[in-house]
């Protein structure tokens, strides 16, 4: 087993880490929130979104009492919604069962719904000082490097013994120096080409000694990238314009988007289109694409707007007037889609 360099690890980390606002101050709650941001999103584009969620949600008890409407309006663009629902689901329960404050102890850090394993162990590590793990993708590269793990790092089995290699290099004293240094290294040095000859570690690193850390972690062959074409209606009647909500469970639950359907790229919008609203409508335009990625969908969205004398009813769809769609929470191919034809729509 390598030895771990402690000391010089915790000076390198007080000297090298970023200036980010939720390091300011070590508070529970901020803590929680900047981890759940950070999990898909680089800190530069969690920064503005952090401290806007603080501003609109000071405490638990605020993002409690907020509509749903509102805190997902507040995370449009972070995209991953799931994550500001279960914020707010989890800011119920934090009211109910602790008074609206976050416990420190991993156990009950883990039952709060939408807090998982690392949210839990950065939260009691960096807001309550607590010798807990938080085994982020970092820190999983950090640590398969250091100490020379072959095996496939997504597996549940490799995981756990990759958390007992991090529970013993967490000391006694300032553990969450450590861990957050960890953190810290697999963002700035350990990346997926490292900086060895910059790192506090080299001296000990097992692969670095052994010329491997590039191959380092093994990963489960990747899904394939889906590519996708959605001919996108944009149809406007009486100053309103009709949308569609993402229902419970789906993707994009509580975000509108234009009504659409999926086809090949060379599909013609215009019959798309009738066959799909099958009564009297006007064609304004058809309106330049849109690309759109998520998860592992890479989307083009081709919109044409239409003009209908009637508001036709149909279920899953709302009217909504124009004039308000700019206040509504968008999915973000939608939402730029919104941006750049609003005109179009008043
Ligand atoms: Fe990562 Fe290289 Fe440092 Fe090892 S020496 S921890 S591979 S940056």
């Amino acid at each position: 087993m390598p030895t771990f360099p402690e000391k010089k690890f915790k000076e390198w980390f007080l000297k090298e880490k970023r200036a980010l606002p939720w390091r300011e101050n070590r508070l529970p709650y901020s803590v929680w929130i900047s981890e759940v941001m950070l999990q898909q999103t680089r800190a530069q584009v969690v920064v503005s979104y952090y401290k806007q969620w603080l501003q609109e949600f000071p405490t638990i008890r605020s993002l409690a009492e907020a509509p749903i409407e509102k805190v997902i309006k507040v995370w449009e663009g972070l995209g991953y919604y799931s994550r500001a629902r279960n914020l707010h689901r989890g800011a119920h329960y934090l009211v109910e069962q602790h008074g609206g404050e976050l416990p420190s102890s991993y156990e009950e850090l883990i039952r709060v719904p939408g807090i998982g394993p690392y949210t839990a162990g950065a939260i009691a590590s960096f807001a309550f000082g607590k010798k807990a793990a938080a085994l982020d993708g970092n820190v999983m590269r950090v640590l398969s490097r250091f100490f020379l793990i072959e095996e496939i790092v997504d597996l549940p089995k490799t995981q756990e013994k990759l958390r007992e290699h991090l529970l013993t290099l967490l000391p006694e004293e300032a553990p969450e120096l450590v861990m957050e240094g960890l953190i810290e290294l697999g963002a700035l040095v350990c990346g997926k080409a490292p900086y060895c000859l910059s790192c506090p570690l080299k001296g000990e690193c097992r692969a670095f000694a052994e010329g491997v850390a590039e191959g380092l972690p093994r990963k489960r062959v990747k899904e394939p990238i889906v590519k996708l074409h959605r001919h996108l209606f944009l149809v406007r009647s009486q100053g309103a314009v009709l949308l569609r909500m993402g229902g419970k469970g789906q993707i994009m639950e509580g975000l509108y988007e234009f009504p659409y359907v999926e086809a090949s790229a060379e599909a013609s919008p215009e019959d798309l289109f009738r066959q799909w609203w099958e009564e009297e409508a006007v064609l304004v335009g058809v309106l330049p694409q849109e690309k759109h990625t998520f998860t592992r969908y890479r989307v083009t969205l081709t919109p044409s707007v239409w003009e209908s004398e009637r508001q036709k009813g149909m279920s899953g769809y709302e009217w909504w007037p124009a004039g308000k769609l700019r206040e509504l929470p968008f999915s973000s191919g939608h939402r730029r889609v919104l941006e750049r034809d609003y005109d179009v729509l008043l």
